[in-house]
């Protein structure tokens, strides 16, 4: 985020938030939209340098950051943030499930590793932090809980067959706990983005993308800006009527 300047005010002074993949890509964007509406932000991630250098630069912005290190996969790491988190910033209020990995390939290509490593990261994850985060949102019935799908989990996407299939569980999972939940004043909904400008879509072949503009009705990628809006929009107050669903934040891509 270049300038600072955001284009939705939204208040959460003293909200705390978790994001999850939060070093770089929409992960460090929505920590720092977050941030600058008020929130104390608690970054998780897997690579340590990475995490610190974007827990300085957020401090620098005068955001409230702290970096903590861990794989989502891993259910000890997972309880072990969510504790450290609450003795650190007092409680959680806000969680968004955004780290998340590709490991593509053709169906009869694809590598049972790779097809566990992407269900375990971007589904198991989810699940994972959604529970954790959950016991302290029941006992201050209130909450806000993102997941971050993919137009892939929507219409599938070739190659994919692992990441969509995590994706569309999460709007699954998404749909049902919000359910679970709702009675606590705790809302949890999904984002599916498109084809947005970061270092997951700069690694796809040219021609790939060339061929996803053209199906973009916007006929261009999205910016990181773009999915951090709507993220704003449901963690804020203006959403609090909005649970179980999966807003699609895609150019057009799907319609
Ligand atoms: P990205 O640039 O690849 O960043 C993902 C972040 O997650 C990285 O910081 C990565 O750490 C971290 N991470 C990976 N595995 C982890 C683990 N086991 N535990 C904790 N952190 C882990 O991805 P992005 O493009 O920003 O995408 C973020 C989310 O949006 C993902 O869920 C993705 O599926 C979804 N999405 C993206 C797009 C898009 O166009 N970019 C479209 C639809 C959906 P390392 O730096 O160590 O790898």
């Amino acid at each position: 985020m270049a300038d600072n300047v955001l284009d939705l005010k939204v208040n959460l002074e003293n909200k705390v938030a978790i994001v999850t993949g939060a070093s770089r890509g929409l992960g460090k964007e929505f920590a720092t939209y977050l941030g600058l509406c008020g929130a104390r932000v608690a970054l998780v991630d897997i690579s340590k340098e990475s995490l610190d250098k974007t827990v300085e630069e957020l401090k620098q912005k005068g955001i409230d950051a702290k970096g903590f290190v861990a794989d989502v996969s891993n259910n000890e790491q997972v309880e072990k943030t969510v504790a450290d988190c609450c003795a650190q910033f007092g409680t959680v209020h806000i969680l968004v499930n955004n780290a998340g990995i590709i490991r593509d390939s053709f169906l009869l290509r694809m590598k049972e590793e790779d097809w566990d490593r992407v269900i375990s990261i971007n589904l198991k994850g989810t699940f994972l932090f959604s529970k954790a985060v959950s016991k302290v949102m029941l006992k201050n019935r209130w909450g806000r809980i993102v997941s971050i799908a993919s137009v892939s989990g929507l219409i599938g996407n070739p190659g994919q067959a692992n990441y969509s299939a995590s994706k569309a569980g999460i709007m699954g999972f998404t749909r049902t706990i919000a359910q679970e939940l709702g009675s606590r004043n705790i809302t949890v909904n999904a984002i599916a983005p498109g084809f947005i400008v970061t270092d997951m879509t700069a690694s796809l072949p040219e021609e790939v993308k060339k061929a996803m503009e053209e199906q973009t009705a916007l006929k261009r990628f999205g910016e990181v800006k773009d999915v951090a809006n709507a993220l704003l929009f449901l963690v804020s107050d203006a959403a609090s009527f909005i649970t179980g669903q999966t807003i699609t934040v895609d150019g057009g891509l799907t319609t």
